[in-house]
């Protein structure tokens, strides 16, 4: 008992039995082999030469019938006993050697994970769409909604609606995109407001960021590019209103000590119109090369809505007045960041991209 299963633990009681000298020297030639054996292929080996087809115990096994009768009994008898305990010794030496190999493996594959990670390159929102957010969230602050229309626009809504009948000179102002007579890529975001009018009643506070084009393409102006415009519409809305809000704008987006300018223009669509400026961020208007000497910046126009654009939305111009607004988000960009060449923006240069 348990010599089958006893492995290397068996060993003394097995040798105790062995008589033959022939038996004894193969037994502890192969355990000696087996123990010393230090990879599965000289293991392997050291099977073959001990329990292969021409080993010497195989050999012996295979010539038990030419033996004297008397010797038969043990030969056999210890022969097998040797046999597999030879190959329990080989089997236990083999999941020796495997689980050393395994952890082998497992110590040269080893991830190091204390190593720092790889950093993949991180985009950003390109600098127009930072500054339309923040445009955005300046005004949403005040409580205004933002409002959208489409690009593709008819001459009513981005011309007529807007004060600005087919002979009226302004036209000549813009270098429209005409897809038809009737249908043109819009020239500002301004058809929107009349859009909103159209749907709803005062009061009114939007703001209308997007996208217009025109024919043009220098320094300071693309065919495509980005406005916001606003619209306030109620009773008693006055150019006071208008001041104090761009005021609040320009504060919160170039600095609180800025002070903002009206000056007299002309738009179509307001009655008065004023442009704005802000007093330059850069030389606290004592003037400087970024504002031409003149301590102020031209940032929007603006205006109190024309009382006959209310009439092309069925408002009563007795009773409700407002004001709009309109600025270039590039050109605001430019002040802010000092940018000199607003086709900078749309070249998609990473060098230029990526400074903000
Ligand atoms: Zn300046």
């Amino acid at each position: 008992m348990g010599l089958e299963g006893g492995g290397i633990a068996a060993q003394p009681s097995i040798s105790e039995q062995i008589s033959r000298p022939d038996l004894r020297a193969i037994y502890s030639h192969a355990m000696e082999s087996i123990a010393t054996a230090t990879d599965l292929a000289s293991l392997d080996a050291a099977r073959v030469r001990f329990l292969g087809r021409k080993a010497e115990l195989t050999a012996l096994l295979r010539s038990i019938p030419e033996l004297p009768v008397a010797e038969r009994p043990e030969v056999g008898k210890i022969g097998n006993l040797v046999r597999r305990e030879l190959e329990a010794a080989i089997e236990a030496r083999r999941e020796e050697l495997e689980a050393g190999e395994l952890m082998l493996g497992l110590e040269k594959d080893r991830v190091d994970i204390s190593l720092p990670g790889w950093t993949l390159p991180l985009g950003h929102l390109h600098l127009v769409t930072q500054t339309r957010r923040e445009i955005e969230d300046i005004f949403i602050g005040m409580g205004y909604e933002v409002a959208d229309g489409p690009e593709v626009e008819t001459d009513y809504y981005n011309f007529e609606a807007l004060n600005t009948p087919a002979d009226h000179p302004a036209r000549s102002l813009h270098d429209t995109f005409f897809v038809n007579d009737q249908v043109l890529l819009r020239t500002h975001t301004s058809p929107v407001q009349i859009r909103t009018m159209e749907r709803q009643r005062p009061p009114i506070h939007i703001i209308i960021p997007g996208k217009a084009y025109r024919r043009d393409s220098d320094a300071t102006h693309t065919p495509m590019f980005h406005q916001v415009e606003g619209l306030v519409v109620g009773e008693h809305v006055t150019l006071a209103d208008l001041k104090g809000t761009l005021e609040t704008f320009a504060r919160a987006m170039f600095g609180s000590e800025r002070q903002v300018r009206l000056r007299p223009h002309f738009f179509p669509f307001t009655e008065p119109s004023v442009e704005v400026d802000v007093s330059c961020m850069i030389c606290e208007g004592a003037g400087c090369r970024l504002c031409k000497k003149s301590g102020w910046l031209e940032i929007l126009g603006a205006g109190m809505v024309d009382p006959n654009v209310f009439g092309f939305v069925d408002y009563d111009p007795e009773v409700y007045s407002g004001f709009a607004f309109g600025m270039g988000i590039e050109r605001i960009a430019m002040l802010k960041h000092g940018v000199n060449d607003l086709r900078l923006f749309f070249e998609n240069d990473l060098r230029f991209l990526r400074q903000f």
